[in-house]
């Protein structure tokens, strides 16, 4: 059985060495080469090739943003799994009240 969560990274997330490729240039582009900073407001996290996650933005996952250089930003672990769920939320909310206008 598939089990499908409200926001798939199976879209060009890449295999395990564009991954890397991706961070490497996450901390070349934001930062200076070994270090970046979180892009959440407020958040001052250093974020080294280790502990640095990608996430997409300006257009989320969730709404079919991709991978690709210009949509994405580094971001650390815990204010990426909060922005994602959040977002995730907000849709779940948003889709109960459509379906409750079409009854
Ligand atoms: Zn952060």
């Amino acid at each position: 059985m598939t089990v499908t969560r409200g926001t798939s990274n199976s879209n060009d997330r890449g295999s395990a060495a564009q991954r890397r490729v991706r961070k490497q240039w996450l901390l070349d582009t934001f930062g200076n080469g070994e270090h970046a900073y979180c892009c959440f407001l407020g958040c001052k996290e250093a974020l080294t090739f280790e502990t640095i996650t990608v996430d997409r933005f300006p257009i989320p996952g969730c709404e079919g943003g991709t991978y690709k250089r210009g949509n994405i930003r580094p971001m650390c672990g815990f204010h990426n799994s909060s922005t994602g769920a959040k977002l995730g939320a907000q849709r779940t909310k948003e889709k109960k009240e459509a379906e409750k206008k079409n009854v």
